[in-house]
């Protein structure tokens, strides 16, 4: 969790960004059933943003509608790898068949800086696996990427 809540935003302002207990179950559940696997596959996840309460959210200039805005029912998570974006971003939307909602990969504000670069995903129980590619705060709209399902869910005749 306090990989999840750290924010030197919030620290710098001074904001308590403690999410709301409701949302530890689906936490847990986003941590077993996504990021777990992702860092099994890439080693090292390092949180660049989780949790933001409003406040943070307003400050970081984060859309109102936020998936970053915890609730029981979504959680989600900027994430930065010791490795390739572009080969974590394949992996998950060509290869893991993991459950996430949406898994984003953002370029930063500043051009071909690699920190400002992340991989957003969020989950929810009914998952849409749904991948993007764009930048930031989706200021220029997002493109749709094609996402493999797994051979199993071809039906058996
Ligand atoms: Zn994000």
């Amino acid at each position: 969790m306090r990989e999840f809540i750290y924010s030197r935003t919030a620290y710098l302002a001074g904001i308590d960004n403690t999410p709301p207990p409701e949302c530890v179950d689906i936490l847990k559940e986003f941590c077993a059933k996504v990021l777990e696997p992702v860092r099994e596959f890439a080693g090292t996840i390092l949180i660049a943003s989780g949790y933001r309460c409003p406040e943070l959210n307003r400050l970081v200039h984060g859309v109102p509608t936020s998936e970053h805005i915890w609730t029981p029912d979504r959680v989600a998570a900027d994430l930065h790898f010791a490795m390739l974006l572009e080969e974590v971003f394949d992996w998950i939307c060509k290869k893991s068949f993991l459950p996430f909602d949406q898994c984003i990969l953002e370029r930063g504000k500043v051009p071909d800086v690699e920190t400002d670069d992340c991989i957003h995903i969020s989950y929810t129980r009914a998952p849409r696996r749904m991948a993007l590619l764009g930048e930031t705060h989706n200021r220029s709209g997002y493109q749709r990427v094609p996402v493999l399902k797994p051979t199993s869910e071809v039906k058996d005749v």
